[in-house]
């Protein structure tokens, strides 16, 4: 079991959860997956299904139709897990903050393990936001 742990540590794969908003960030994060950025240098990919994911991204203002779905993906996933919260959307609710429907910040619902913020934030920035989540999970 202790390999397994030290494995999925040096090669943690990634969900991108993104709740809507303006899918800026969504455009980010999948800057970030290609080859000019190129994470899959510190051996992160990304994966489809919550079961193989160590690390959750989310994207996008928590509204109350995703909420129930964005829980149970969470709890889907094996332990230990972390979460990065991308962008202002998930962090504080943007400038989506105050509409009827968004129900965020994210942390308020599951707990996040690293924020990065911006509207939207930089492909680097993310990358650095992966790296600080790792070491902490480290
Ligand atoms: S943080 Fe900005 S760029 Fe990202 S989804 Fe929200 S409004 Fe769009």
């Amino acid at each position: 079991m202790g390999l397994v742990r030290y494995l999925r540590r040096k090669s943690p794969w990634l969900l991108h959860f993104d709740t809507g908003g303006c899918n800026g960030c969504s455009f980010e994060v999948v800057a970030t997956l290609t080859p000019r950025y190129d994470i899959e240098r510190f051996g992160m990919l990304t994966r489809g299904t919550p079961r193989h994911a160590d690390i959750l991204v989310v994207t996008g203002p928590i509204t109350r139709q995703c909420l129930p779905r964005l829980i149970r993906i969470y709890e889907q996933m094996p332990e230990p897990k972390m979460v990065i919260a991308v962008g202002s959307c998930p962090i504080t609710n943007g400038v989506f903050d105050s509409c009827y429907n968004v129900v965020g910040p994210l942390d308020k619902h599951i707990p996040v393990d690293a924020y990065v913020p911006g509207c939207p934030p930089r492909p680097e920035a993310i990358i650095h936001g992966l790296l600080a989540t790792l070491k902490r999970w480290k």
